[in-house]
């Protein structure tokens, strides 16, 4: 029985939100749970949609956080197909697109992420893509589909995450591929020089062309259709439909407007403590929007994950309820190309580790990398190994010096690993 006395409004029905909704109902809230998503769908899960939904092999339904039926069950009134446009403040009080108003008593913002877009001539083109929402997987599965049956050519703008699931994809069904990537490795930004070249060698063997130190300069087309591509070096590749996955940019423009703080530099985000609290001590913001002030792996830090927004979800549930809450976990991302699985743990992009250390078989793709600064361990990469993520994210948290070639050796249980020999 819902008490209409205390509504909790989250805008965005994502990961994030579905969970802040579902939290909230689980540590027995009992105040109206109001749920606003501007897309048409149920919420839903993103990752498969560079990988089993767009492959094929995952079902529609099996992409959804929860049923539908689901929602009512909960109390949660779901509000889809909706998106708000203002933030008053002062006020409490949402407006959405269509004119309704609501009062909040708290308000959680899971806004997400939408995709950076090229800007260069040619982007209207129709067989240009991004790849966010379920639509344009949809979009994208039946041009891959034509690219293998048509011997078609897909030009991936950017080697980051997204770009290479899709190079795995559309190479699965039979399309020619090229990634145009600014940086000398994919990943480079994430993982650095040492672990990129292992997925350029990955996708290379698999039939992937990589055009590594250069952008997309201009995509010639006609009747909607993309012919070519020039990149700013000067080279042209034949392309019949481009992916621009070239990152995501964090939706703050309603928290922006209502002058909340938002996270310096370029990742920006909307800025939150450790209990995801905003500027505004009744706004909260949880997923790819939020971006914490300081973590134990220095910030600010946004993290755009699908482990975050599962988690930083629910802690934002939490904290809006009045409990006391910390949100330190540490990143984690998972991804599979190919036959090959990963998960990644920890904070390392270039110029913040010394060294890169490997345990296992690295030739047959089956290891676990480490980044260290300091013989402290940073991040850890384990690739077709499992179940060693807690231990990964343990010695992480520790912050405990260890020996590299102890670290290297497999025999060594990673609980058991000791501290670095003393080197004065
Ligand atoms: C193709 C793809 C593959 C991915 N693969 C992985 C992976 O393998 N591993 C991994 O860890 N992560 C992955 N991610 C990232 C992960 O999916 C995201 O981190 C996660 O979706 C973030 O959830 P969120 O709820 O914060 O935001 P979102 O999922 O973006 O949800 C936010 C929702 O809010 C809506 N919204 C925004 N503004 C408004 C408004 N004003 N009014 C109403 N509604 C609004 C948006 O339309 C959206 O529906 C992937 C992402 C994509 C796109």
């Amino acid at each position: 029985m819902v008490d209409a006395h205390r509504t909790f409004v989250i805008v965005g029905g994502g990961l994030a939100g579905s969970k802040a909704a579902e939290a909230l109902r689980a540590e027995g809230f009992t105040g109206r749970v109001i749920l606003i998503g501007d897309e048409r769908d149920h919420p839903y899960e993103r990752p498969p949609l560079s990988k089993g939904y767009l492959a094929g092999s995952d079902e529609r339904e099996s992409v959804f956080v929860h049923e539908p039926a689901w929602y009512a069950g909960a109390d949660i009134e779901l509000h889809l197909g909706q998106t708000v446009v203002r933030l008053d403040r002062p006020a409490k009080r949402l407006e959405l697109g269509d004119g309704t108003r609501l009062n909040y008593d708290k308000l959680l913002l899971a806004t997400g992420a939408e995709p950076r877009r090229l800007d260069i001539p040619g982007t209207s083109l129709a067989s240009v893509h991004h790849l966010r929402r379920i639509a344009h997987a949809d979009r994208l599965r039946g041009r891959l589909t034509a690219l293998g049956q048509e011997n078609g050519h897909l030009v991936i703008a950017g080697a980051g995450w997204i770009g290479l699931e899709v190079a795995a994809a559309a190479r699965e069904y039979g399309a020619e591929v090229t990634v145009v990537e600014p940086e000398p490795t994919p990943l480079h930004s994430v993982l650095g020089p040492e672990m990129g070249t292992l997925f350029a060698d990955l996708h290379q063997e698999h039939g992937v062309r990589f055009h590594f130190g250069a952008r997309l300069a201009k995509i010639t087309g006609a009747d909607g259709m993309v012919q070519s591509v020039r990149t700013d070096d000067g080279d042209e590749h034949p392309a019949h439909d481009v992916l621009a996955a070239i990152g995501a940019a964090p939706r703050t423009s309603l928290a922006e407007a209502a002058g909340l703080e938002l996270a310096p530099g370029p990742s920006g985000g909307v800025a939150v403590d450790s209990a995801l609290r905003t500027s505004d001590p009744d706004v909260y913001a949880a997923g790819d929007v939020a971006s914490l002030r300081e973590t134990p792996w220095g910030g600010p830090l946004r993290v755009e994950h699908w482990a975050n927004a599962l988690n930083s979800g629910p802690a934002a549930a939490r904290s809006m309820l009045g409990r006391d809450v910390v949100y330190d976990r540490v990143p984690y991302f998972f991804s599979d190309q190919y036959d090959v699985g990963m998960e990644f743990s920890g904070y390392a992009p270039p110029g913040t580790y010394d060294q890169v250390v490997c345990r296992g078989d690295v030739a047959k793709r089956e290891f676990i990398a480490f980044w260290l600064r300091d013989d402290r361990v940073l991040a850890g990469l384990n690739v077709n190994v499992w179940d060693v993520t807690a231990a990964v994210q343990d010695l992480i948290r520790s912050g405990t010096p260890v020996d590299p070639q102890t670290l290297a050796d497999p025999d060594v249980p990673l609980p058991d690993l000791g501290p670095a020999p003393d080197k004065g």
